[in-house]
């Protein structure tokens, strides 16, 4: 495993199962240069369960600080947050941010397309039934996010893909599909956004391959833009799930390096 960092860690301050100092240890363990946090941020939406709460982003920060104290030149500890499209604030606290879309809008108003196939089949619904109508939405928003926002790193790009290996809700090798993804990465390459290569839904028993499908990735290589290599774990134990496959799996699509965060910005390191 060359991969020595990740920027996509939930902890106990959104819906992760471990305390930041957990996830710090075992990053520590694994021989981690560095590690980010990235909560899922604050929507104020009032079905947001995941989201940070408002009157804990202040100790998100602080926490953050006194744990960079407790292990300094241990490892190096960086402030994120997991944002959604539809609030797209960027704190001025943070060294980086990942943009993503979980909800987005339908035809009924916002619907979630992540956590269950029953919740991804009521946003089909909210579609009249019509998945290619859902799936050009959420391209969309994705396109569109990268254009209005100044988030550094896509986060997985082709989240309507994480049931379908056991729920059939679309094919992802139609034609239609793959067309769709094509022009929607084209235009997030082109804004410059770094894209995440995402193994958290491999963690959750869902995927037996990263975010993005490999398509997409032999698009990115050919767009010439930058990847960065990311757990999305909601847990201590999955911090470095399944990097060693992802590493292989780039490197055969024809990768040789991936950005990585440091004090002076995002910097290639080779893979
Ligand atoms: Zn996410
Ligand atoms: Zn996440």
């Amino acid at each position: 495993m060359k991969t020595r960092s990740n920027l996509h860690t939930h902890t106990t301050y959104c819906d992760g199962r471990n305390s930041m100092e957990e996830m710090v240890q075992a990053a520590i363990a694994l021989g981690f240069r560095s590690l980010g946090f990235s909560s899922h941020a604050y929507t104020g939406a009032s079905y947001d369960v995941c989201g940070i709460k408002k009157d804990r982003i202040d100790s998100y920060f602080a926490e953050i600080d006194s744990l960079q104290r407790k292990y300094e030149g241990r490892i190096r500890l960086y402030k994120g947050f997991e944002i959604e499209g539809y609030v797209p604030f960027i704190d001025p606290r943070l060294d980086y941010s990942i943009g993503s879309i979980h909800v987005f809008r339908t035809p009924l108003g916002l619907r979630e397309i992540d956590n269950t196939p029953e919740i991804f089949q009521s946003a089909i619904d909210a579609f009249k039934g019509d998945v290619w109508k859902l799936l050009e939405g959420y391209f969309e928003d994705m396109v569109h996010y990268s254009q209005v926002s100044e988030y550094d790193i896509t986060g997985h790009f082709d989240l309507v893909t994480k049931f379908i290996e056991k729920h059939p809700l679309f094919d992802d090798s139609d034609r239609r599909y793959i067309d769709m993804a094509i022009s929607a990465i084209d235009m997030i390459c082109q804004r410059g956004k770094i894209i995440e290569v995402n193994t958290g839904a491999i963690a959750r028993g869902y995927r037996s391959s990263p975010y993005p499908a490999s398509f997409i990735l032999r698009r990115i290589l050919q767009d010439k833009a930058l990847i960065t290599i990311s757990s999305d774990c909601h847990s201590a134990a999955a911090l470095a799930q399944s990097f060693d496959e992802t590493e292989n799996l780039l490197r055969s699509i024809g990768f040789r390096e991936q950005a990585e965060l440091t004090d002076s910005g995002f910097r290639m390191t080779a893979l």
